[in-house]
């Protein structure tokens, strides 16, 4: 009778617990469906452009089927927790997976073995179910510590996913993964009837796991290609057939400067794409690729060609940018065309450089040539002058030294050309140095006795702190450097102060031999932010018409910036238009032994 009592009140906490269990799930699957609908409606609504949405719906799914897989084996089999471990693509461990029955997210994380070690790894490896009696006492347990996980007894399962052919024959069988399933419940123990069920059960979640993995795989590939399309440095704008925008990449939505609120997607990309120039170009290109007979024929010049496949867009700052377009053809297969790609370059660099190379030639051959007109003209006059003995000693001394300085100025101008090509193949290395203590005030006093006779509208002076600072350099090459900066500031300042400031520094991290910080300091046009970033650049001359008033070639400030990186230094600019400039460099006092460069490489 007793026995009877205690049978009932068994099975009244049964019934008691199967529907605690019953409403635990039903309150699951309604929040599932909440979770759904609220999926369903973020998906109508268009996400923002920037945002590649796939993720986290797919994550949410699979989670809830897992979820759902391992909920119900724990019930049937009655079990306190049910886990699934697949093999990690990347490490090739066996992992388990988010969510498990009965167990943290934090033990879940914790939860993963090589494929060969433990008790999941021999389910893994033999393919073969297994029970546990008791995990404390199993070595194989404790190798991937289960008791830590509270796992008193467990009966598992391989996943294993069976292919077969047209006479569904198994052609092939490959183990996916290991289902556990820990601790019966009422401190009972897995019996064969429970190996049968998960056995069912098994062949079941390893089709549901191999589809999720390929599902997962798929989207993860299509997210990384959407990822990769995005992070392009070309813009990427793919048309579909009827002429609305399918794709279009950060950088596309840039260069045509969508507003971040705006969505491309779907709409007309006339509607979008807000220049002219660029819809016309995207038209005749769709033309053209749907009807090659109408391309451009190949009798048409070159940069004629080029110059049609570019587009030239300003963007709020005023600047402009070229942009050479390509287009193809995108088709699914041999009759469904799915679009019209474009992808646009940025070649505003290359374009500038080319026209900076047309404008350098023809301002090296003008700056060639303007020292040979007095040449010929005091050759000239010598002879005639001898010749009709009208020539006094002073004035044949005078033209010698007119002539001597056209000359210098000339083979000035050509070993700055030499050098450019030089640095242009070596870098600063190619620079070669002979190197010796210098007085900076030395260097510093000829090239304002040379500057001076150049000008008389300007006052040198020289600020040096100390008087005298010693550096080791190539004093040809610290004389070159100055005399570039004082004609720069003569060149563009109408008149008014010119100093050369020198000021020798305390040892630093950056310099630990001490360093000298010089500028040369203007009263006289100036540079606006956008010019100033670009000093140093080869050919770089600005567009200031009082700098095109004055000759020169652009190479001049590219040299002195590698001269200065050639002992060790850099330089910068501080300048506001129309207020005057200051060009300052630091170069180390002394260079460092070969021995430590060579160990500092
Ligand atoms: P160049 O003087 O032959 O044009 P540089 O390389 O010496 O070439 O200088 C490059 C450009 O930098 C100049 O054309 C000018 O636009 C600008 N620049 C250089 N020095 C000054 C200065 N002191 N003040 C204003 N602009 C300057």
């Amino acid at each position: 009778m007793c026995n009877e009592n205690e049978k009932i009140v068994g099975l009244r906490a049964e019934v008691e617990r199967l529907r605690k269990e019953l409403a635990e799930v039903r309150e699951q699957l309604a929040a599932e469906r909440q979770r759904r609908t609220e999926l369903e409606q973020a998906k109508g609504s268009a996400p923002a452009p920037t945002e590649i949405a796939e993720t986290p719906v797919v994550i949410t799914e699979y989670e809830a089927t897992l979820r759902r897989v391992v909920q119900r084996t724990a019930m049937i089999v009655q079990a306190e927790k049910c886990v699934i471990m697949v093999r990690d693509e990347e490490t090739g461990d066996l992992v388990a997976c988010k969510p498990a029955w009965g167990m943290t997210d934090e033990e879940v994380r914790r939860f993963r073995v090589p494929p060969d070690v433990g008790y999941s790894g021999e389910i893994y490896k033999t393919g073969k179910p297994a029970f546990l009696e008791d995990a404390s006492a199993s070595p194989r347990a404790r190798l991937e510590q289960l008791h830590t996980y509270g796992v008193r007894n467990a009966l598992s399962v391989p996943l294993i996913l069976e292919k077969r052919d047209e006479n569904n024959q198994i052609v092939d069988r490959v183990t996916v993964g290991v289902l556990h399933c820990f601790n019966k419940r009422f401190e009972d123990r897995f019996n064969e009837e429970d190996l049968r069920l998960l056995e069912r059960l098994a062949r079941n979640t390893a089709a549901v796991i191999a589809n999720i993995q390929i599902y997962m795989q798929v989207v993860e590939e299509k997210q990384k290609l959407a990822h990769t399309i995005e992070s392009l440095s070309a813009g990427i704008l793919l048309i579909s057939p009827d002429g609305r925008i399918a794709q279009m990449n950060a950088q596309a939505r840039a260069i045509f400067q969508i507003p971040s609120h705006l969505d491309p997607i779907g709409k007309p990309y006339q509607e979008v794409i807000r220049n002219e120039q660029a819809i016309a170009i995207l038209q005749r290109k769709m033309q053209e690729l749907m009807n090659p007979s109408l391309a451009e024929s190949h009798s048409t010049p070159v940069e004629e060609r080029a110059q049609q496949n570019e587009i030239t867009i300003t963007d709020e700052d005023e600047d402009q940018y070229i942009y050479q377009v390509h287009a193809a053809l995108v088709r699914e297969s041999a009759d469904k065309l799915i679009g019209t790609v474009f992808i646009f370059n940025d070649i505003t660099d290359i374009r500038n450089i080319e026209r900076m190379k047309t404008e350098f030639v023809s301002i090296v051959s003008h700056e060639l040539r303007t020292p040979l007109t007095p040449m010929k003209g005091f050759i000239q006059m010598l002879i005639d002058g001898l010749e009709e003995g009208w020539l006094t000693k002073e004035e044949q001394r005078e033209y010698y030294q007119i002539i001597q300085e056209n000359v210098d100025r000339l083979s000035r101008m050509i070993n700055d050309l030499l050098n450019v090509s030089r640095i242009e193949r070596m870098g600063a290395a190619g620079i070669e140095m002979n190197w010796e203590i210098t007085d900076l005030r030395k260097a510093a006093e000829v090239v304002v006795n040379t500057q001076k006779g150049r000008t008389d509208k300007h006052t040198l002076v020289i600020d040096f702190e100390p008087e005298h600072i010693e550096v080791e350099t190539d004093p040809d090459k610290i004389q070159n450097i100055l005399q570039n900066f004082v004609s720069n500031a003569i060149k563009y300042s109408e008149g008014g102060e010119v100093r050369i400031i020198a000021r020798q520094e305390p040892p630093s991290e950056e310099f630990p031999q001490g360093s000298v910080r010089i500028g040369v300091k203007d009263q006289g046009i100036g540079l606006s932010e956008k010019e100033i970033k670009r000093i140093g650049e080869k050919f770089f001359r600005s567009d200031n018409k009082k700098v095109r008033a004055v000759g020169g070639t652009g190479i001049g400030l590219f040299l002195v910036k590698h001269l200065i990186a050639r002992h060790g230094g850099y330089m910068w600019v501080e300048s506001e238009l129309g207020k005057g400039s200051t060009f300052w460099f630091r170069i180390p006092l002394r260079q460092p032994k070969q021995d430590e460069v060579a160990k500092a490489s």
